[in-house]
């Protein structure tokens, strides 16, 4: 997976964090079978400014097409001292870009293979499955997908997280290891 090298003539996304997305997804891919499309750098509009980056299973179109979305409205001045923030707070999980990248990457195999007409009712099974106490994010959001994806990155970390939420993610992530 290669940047597309327009986004760094364009300005808005730090150089360096469009190296370390392009890093991260190649480091991933050594570790994971990962069917992901393309890197999108995209205005997530005034209602999403402190998104940063995003996985989506679907285009515009509705069709399949899972990428990750880097958002340019974001203010990337703030990032570190958020990541600061949310982790020292217990909110989020990740402590790095790196892990942000890879809390995204979690969602693309937790959805990886699932048929374009059973997405719906497999978020709602995520749903039913969610476990709470993971991070502070995933209990506000009650997201099952967001609690698996925020397990992941304590339990890269060796960090403990409730055994419901291991079992959810060695049977929707780790089942894409290479071998
Ligand atoms: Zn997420």
């Amino acid at each position: 997976m290669k940047i597309p090298s327009e986004y760094y003539s364009q300005g808005g996304i730090p150089p360096d964090v469009l190296d370390t997305v392009g890093r991260v997804i190649a480091e991933f891919e050594r570790e994971y079978t990962l069917n992901l499309n393309d890197v999108v750098a995209e205005s997530m509009g005034s209602e999403n400014q402190g998104v940063v980056f995003q996985y989506r299973p679907l285009n515009k179109s509705g069709a399949t097409d899972p990428r990750v979305y880097i958002n340019t409205d974001y203010n990337f001045d703030n990032l570190r001292f958020a990541l600061k923030r949310n982790f020292e707070g217990g909110v989020l999980s990740e402590r790095t870009i790196d892990e942000l990248v890879r809390h995204e990457l979690a969602h693309a195999l937790t959805f990886q293979g699932v048929p374009l007409n059973r997405l719906n009712a497999f978020n709602a099974e995520l749903n039913e499955e969610f476990v709470r106490g993971v991070s502070l994010y995933s209990d506000r959001l009650r997201d099952g997908a967001e609690a698996i994806a925020e397990a992941f990155t304590k339990l890269e970390r060796g960090e403990s997280v409730p055994e419901e939420a291991k079992l959810l993610v060695e049977r929707l992530i780790y089942r894409w290891r290479k071998k």
